[in-house]
């Protein structure tokens, strides 16, 4: 304890080579001077010492590679989705296989490095990344293998959700998956999971049929419905607290890829007729439809309210059943495309990392009900705060479907999903858009189910993770503290062990 990380480079790369054949890339090797050394720190912030033997014996142990902080390509690497994480962790282990993700767990844990673990990096918290401690970087392990045949597919657990749709669609396959390709399997599918298929075949993790892991403890298992069933529960839903998912199996449903996309947007003095006619439709919505219906106010405070959402099919049908948008009048604008499911999910990419930073705050509703529609539209236009919005996004379908207890995640009956959100850019002051968050969904919570989607994490409280998985929360806790009894993985929304 107490030293920094040591790496002395030359004579690092040289011994090492020396030492017998491993491959360290030449960004890496050159990462190795005692320049660029950063103190690595344990779970508790305290110090710890890392000796370049220690990085050679990681690196011979892999067949990925080792970034530390003055490899030319380290502040690429470091860099997650959101702009408000920038961390600098003491080194990267890029991971290729299972076998290399079992020898970084145990590398960690031998050392007792703080560890966090990265497939897209896009948690809204920042948990895929951290000062001064260990990355494993899932995203060189990202391989997806389709059987026809069987209507499954085998997804590495550094995939992103682009990987999957484009190996499934030419099988005229899919199953469900997020709105942006470049976000994580592996976190979606391990916290939930929902998408434009999602009313139709259910979440992601409802269509996981098995996993393969590596425990805290270095283990590799597999978990399905007759191979540990209880982390096989856990794992759908309860997010990265009980290791690390290097193998999804998940169930593909027959799917042509025909979608269209629709948007209607009217000025903000429509809010209120707009959410009586957003109740309606969503109320008596085939499952190949899902919708949102939106609230925003622009960089000047002013106001425009949307129904916006796709139909698994094509335009004419689409628009049908839109069509109870009518009795809005004419839209200021319209949007309607057909196009294919997989050029539709990666629509709204932008950047692998984002410049925009954000800050939201998720719950599930039960209903639309008439008086919260009220008091939002009461606050959101005496407010005026520039660059907010609220949407209200449908769920329910095949999703309400599945037992509350089936899987971990329990929010089965909020059949909607509301999020409140503001953005800023870099150098703009955050207060007065995020006090409106706070303020606007502290109105809203009390209606809602009391859970949220722990995907959708930002700084909410612990309890609000607990309140989530509702009386499945004490099955969790058991399975974590057998598992993962040192909350080894705690860089997630945390399900504690008990002490
Ligand atoms: C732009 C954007 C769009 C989004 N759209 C959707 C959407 O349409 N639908 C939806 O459901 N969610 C959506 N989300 C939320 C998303 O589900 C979460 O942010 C999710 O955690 C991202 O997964 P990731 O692998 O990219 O994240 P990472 O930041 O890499 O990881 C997030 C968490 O998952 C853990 N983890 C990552 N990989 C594994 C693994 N293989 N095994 C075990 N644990 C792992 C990490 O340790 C971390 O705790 C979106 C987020 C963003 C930023």
């Amino acid at each position: 304890m107490g030293h920094a990380l040591n790496i002395t480079s030359s004579r690092f790369d040289r011994r090492a080579l020396l030492r017998g054949g491993f491959a360290v890339a030449a960004a890496s090797a050159s990462a190795m001077s005692p320049a660029s050394a950063r103190a690595a720190v344990n779970k508790s912030g305290a110090k710890i010492s890392l000796t370049d033997a220690h990085i050679a014996e990681l690196q011979k142990s892999i067949k990925g590679t080792v970034i530390l902080p003055s490899a030319a390509n380290y502040d690429y690497e470091r860099r997650v989705w959101s702009p408000s994480f920038d961390k600098k962790p003491a080194l990267l282990v890029k991971v290729t296989s299972t076998k290399d993700v079992q020898a970084a767990v145990q590398f960690a844990r031998a050392h007792d490095i703080l560890t966090a673990v990265r497939c897209g990096g896009h948690s809204y918290a920042g948990h895929s990344t951290v000062d001064d401690g260990l990355v494993i970087d899932l995203k060189p392990f990202n391989g997806v293998t389709v059987d026809p045949a069987r209507k499954t597919a085998h997804v590495a657990g550094g995939a992103l959700l682009g990987n999957l749709d484009r190996a499934t669609q030419p099988h005229k396959l899919a199953t469900t998956a997020g709105v942006v390709s470049h976000t994580g399997v592996g976190g979606l599918a391990t916290g939930g999971g929902q998408g434009r298929l999602g009313r139709k075949f259910g979440l992601t993790i409802d269509n996981n049929v098995g996993v393969e892991m590596v425990l805290a403890d270095g283990s590799i298992v597999r978990a399905n419905a007759t191979e540990n069933p209880d982390l096989h529960w856990a794992v759908r839903g309860g997010g990265g607290n009980f290791g690390i998912v290097t193998d999804f199996e998940f169930r593909l449903h027959e799917y042509d890829g025909v979608i269209t996309s629709l948007s209607y947007t009217y000025p903000g003095s429509k809010a209120k007729d707009l959410y009586k006619v957003y109740a309606e439709l969503s109320a008596s919505a085939p499952l190949e439809l899902t919708a949102n219906g939106g609230l925003r106010t622009s960089d000047r405070g002013e106001h425009t309210c949307s129904i916006s959402g796709t139909f698994l099919g094509a335009k004419q049908a689409g628009e049908a059943a839109f069509k109870a948008v009518a009795a809005l009048g004419a839209p200021i604008a319209t949007r309607i495309d057909q196009m294919d499911y997989v050029t539709l999910q990666s629509a709204a990419d932008g950047g692998i990392h984002s410049d925009s930073f954000g800050y939201s705050r998720y719950t599930y509703l039960r209903q639309l009900d008439p008086n919260l529609v009220d008091m939002v539209l009461d606050y959101v236009t005496r407010a005026k705060t520039p660059r907010t919005s609220i949407s209200i996004g449908m769920q329910g379908g095949v999703i309400a479907k599945v037992a509350e207890t089936a899987t971990a995640f329990a929010d089965r009956d909020g059949i909607y999903q509301c999020a409140v959100a503001t953005s800023w850019e870099a150098g703009q002051d955050p207060t007065a858009g995020q006090n409106h968050v706070r303020e606007l969904w502290a109105m809203i919570d009390p209606m809602s189910t009391g859970g949220f989607y722990v995907n959708e994490v930002f700084d909410d409280p612990e309890d609000r993770v607990r309140k989530a998985y509702r009386g499945n929360f004490a099955r969790l806790v058991d399975i974590k503290t057998k598992v993962d009894p040192t909350n080894f993985f705690h860089l997630n929304p945390n399900i504690r062990p008990r002490t």
